[in-house]
Formats: C-alpha cells, structure tokens, sequence
C-alpha cells in the first residue's frame, strides 16, 4: 500500500498557523506528525498532539470541535485514541482511522477554516515523551555503504558477508533505554580488548558513537504465525522518526562475534518526539533499483509498488556540538549528510522479512534501519566511518579535533523530504548528550 495524493497533500494549502507558512518550516499542513507531549512543568498526562508550523495541535482539545461534525466520526474515534497517554492505540486503529484525522485535521487548520487557538500550545512551552509504549526495538542494517566501510574495519579481508545481499540483516535491541530527544547519558562501561591486548580491560569506552538511523513505528502488527505479506507491509506503518543508535564500537568489537551487538548498543538510543506519517511522505517516494549484478529479492520480498515507489527520499543530516561550542553560543556543526533513498531494503521488506517466520509485531514496536550511510565519503552516517576507524580526526569549525565522541558532546539528527515545488516535510530533531562515565 502506498498512499495516493489527495486533497491533503496541495500543496497550495496554508494555514491559520502562520508560522506553518514558512517554507522553512518542518511542520506545514501539509506534513501533521504525531508526538506525545505536555505543558512543560504542568505535571499534567502527556496526550498525543500534532505538530502544525511552531504549535502543537492538543488531540484531547479536538473532541470538542469534532463532536459536532458527522463527516468527521472516524476522526473523532481516531483523536480520542490520540489523545492518550500514549500513541499505541492509535497505531493499532490502522490507516483508514489515521487518513481520516489527518484529512480533518487538515480542514481545521486551513487558512480558510476559523482559527482556533484555543487548540495550540507553543513547541517552547511543551515537553515530549517517548510516543509509544515500545514492546520490541529491532535494529536493521540495511545501508550496504555502511555494512562495507564497518566491515572492512572489522574483517579487512571479508567486508561484506555473503548474506548480506539476500537478506536483511538485524539483531533484537532493547526498548528500556529508548529515550526522547533531549535525552542524556552516561559514557557506558564494560570490557573492551585491543588488537595487541592480552587480555580485556574493563573500563569506560573510549570509543563512543552515534548511528544516523530513521526509526520505523509499526502500526496494526500480526498474530503469531500470520506473517505480513511485503505488498500490505506498508498498512502496518504507523510512521518514521529520527533514530540515534548510540554505539561503543570498543565494547563492540570485542563482544559482537558470535551473537552480534549487545551492550555495546543498548545502553541508549534517541529518537525524535515526532512520527511522520507514510501519508504525508506520499509525494516524496522513491523507485528502488538492485543492481543488475546482485541478486534479485526472493518473491516475498518482491512486491508490486516496489520498484515504482518502495523507497523514500528523505534528506538526513548529523551535528555535533561539543561542550566548547555549547558555552561559546555557537550552533551545531553539520559532520554529514545522506539519504533514505540509499537504503538496500525498503520498510515494507523489512516488516515481510521480521515476520515471515511467525513473528509477531506488536503496535508501537520500533524497527531501526541502521545507520544510513550512502554512497559518497561525506555521507557516511558514522564517526568510526568519518574518521576511518578512528585513524583521521575531524577538525570542528572551532579548532578541536574528534575521533570520537567526547564527554559533553551532543548530536543532534535532523531529516526532511524536500523538493523543489513541494512543502518540506520535515521530522524536526533528535538530540542526545553524552555525559561523563560514572565513577567507579
Ligand atoms: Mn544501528
């Protein structure tokens, strides 16, 4: 399923919001992303809200506004589930109750609509939560750019594994430590070895990380034993977020063979507050392509819509800004830039190869693509790529160096479809703190 366009993707549709107008914003009425947030300092329930220019739309004040409207009943049901404490709810509603409120949402907001204030609170004035009740997080490595330039540092004579191309690859991470962006954390400890060691130390990692990933909301989901075909992947696609797969490649190297990643990665991962909907990414798809000279999808990865319109082109951009450039009032500075459109497996073959097996998706469970590296060196979606393992400091517009991530350092992801002609879709920011290890 892919979203056809209609009358909410016009791109000549503004809005009583005015900030929505600018074309620099993330958020015109034309995008409508989810969050779940609150008046910051109220203490009151977080709600799900949606964004519109610098405001937030409060789904627990649209019950008021739809009661009256019958063209509006699935919106109302669908807001009302919004309107928790959490999205999940909403997830589970599927497609047709998240078309139908965003179609009202967008008539509510349209320049022609009375304006309704009384709706909004300010972005500034809310704090955001994790949106949903994450069940399962599975991160993906579905960039093969970065499965090779990570590969030929682990296993110079061996990059790419011969799996790689027939199947996508991915390991079970954990929900616990999710967080929201504005997230902080402790430099982890654990055990690392280096090639001329002996024998591991045990220690704070010296090799901190981050990982440029889109995050993957899963809406409907499955039963145990009833995998989800990859041509109606795309209904049990709630969203896509900003994901931050904050890694300790020391800790990983020693511990990744033979099971794959584990405390190497799951002592924090940050996501952005706001979930783009699929709907409101339809004008942004992409044709996928394999190359002539690798193998083919087997059938159940292969789907009709897949080689017309799978992939998506979103923009993605990773900043740092260390503490220095904090305290000196200077702005993050961008280390790189990529695209989802790079991606070797789509979302849809990521959700018909999670549950081809029997495996159960749950709404609100999160898939990670991986580290979304493309083609080009100033694409790379890592520091281990960026700095070449760690061999090739990055000089920051301020003077200092980093190979990798010092204490303070904050990086921030961003993403956006954009094209000329069309409103900007954009996915606003995921940004995360690393703080000093713990003393011990
Ligand atoms: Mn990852």
């Amino acid at each position: 399923m892919t979203h056809t366009l209609n009358e909410t993707h016009d791109a000549a549709l503004t809005s009583w919001v005015e900030s929505a107008n600018d074309p620099q914003s993330d958020f015109p009425i034309q995008n409508l992303p989810f969050a779940v947030f609150r008046r910051a300092g109220s203490g009151a329930p977080f709600r799900g809200g949606v964004a519109i220019g610098d405001q937030v739309v409060d789904l627990a004040a649209l019950d008021a506004v739809l009661a009256g409207r019958p063209d509006h009943a699935v919106a109302r049901q669908a807001a009302a589930l919004g309107a928790r404490d959490s999205l999940n709810a909403l997830m589970a509603a599927g497609p047709a109750a998240w078309s139908a409120l965003r179609l009202a949402l967008s008539r509510l907001l349209r320049a022609d609509a009375p304006a309704r204030p009384d709706l909004l609170v300010a972005q500034a004035d809310a704090e955001f939560a994790v949106p949903a009740t994450i069940g399962d997080y599975t991160d993906f490595y579905t960039s093969i750019h970065h499965a090779t330039a990570v590969g030929k540092l682990f296993r110079p004579d061996n990059p790419l594994l011969p799996n790689y191309k027939w199947v996508p690859i991915g390991y079970h991470g954990r929900s616990s430590t999710i967080g929201v962006s504005g997230q902080e954390f402790r430099r982890p400890l654990g055990q690392t070895r280096g090639a001329t060691d002996a024998e591991p130390v045990f220690g704070a990692s010296k090799r901190m990380d981050f990982e440029l990933e889109v995050g993957i909301f899963v809406g409907p989901g499955n039963a145990p034993g009833e995998p989800i075909a990859a041509a109606d992947a795309e209904a049990h696609v709630f969203g896509l977020c900003l994901l931050n797969d904050w890694s300790a490649r020391d800790l990983q190297a020693w511990e990744y063979q033979p099971l794959g990643p584990f405390l190497s990665k799951n002592f924090a991962t940050t996501i952005s507050p706001w979930i783009v909907t699929t709907e409101a990414l339809a004008p942004y798809r992409t044709g996928w392509r394999r190359d002539a000279a690798d193998p083919q999808p087997l059938p159940y990865l292969d789907y009709p819509a897949l080689r017309g319109g799978g992939g998506f082109d979103i923009e993605l951009e990773v900043q740092l800004q260390t503490a220095a450039m904090r305290q000196a009032g200077q702005a993050p500075a961008t280390l790189a830039t990529s695209n989802f459109r790079h991606s070797y497996w789509t979302v849809a073959q990521l959700l018909a190869h999670h549950t081809v097996n029997g495996c159960a998706l749950r709404p609100g469970d999160l898939l990670g693509s991986g580290t979304q590296s493309g083609p080009e060196a100033a694409q790379a979606g890592s520091l281990l790529e960026l700095s070449a393992g760690g061999k090739q400091p990055l000089t920051l517009p301020n003077g200092e160096q980093r190979v990798f991530l010092e204490d303070g350092d904050r990086v921030v992801l961003r993403g956006r479809a954009a094209r000329p002609g069309l409103p900007r879709i954009g996915f606003g920011a995921a940004s995360g703190t690393l703080l000093a290890a713990d003393k011990r």
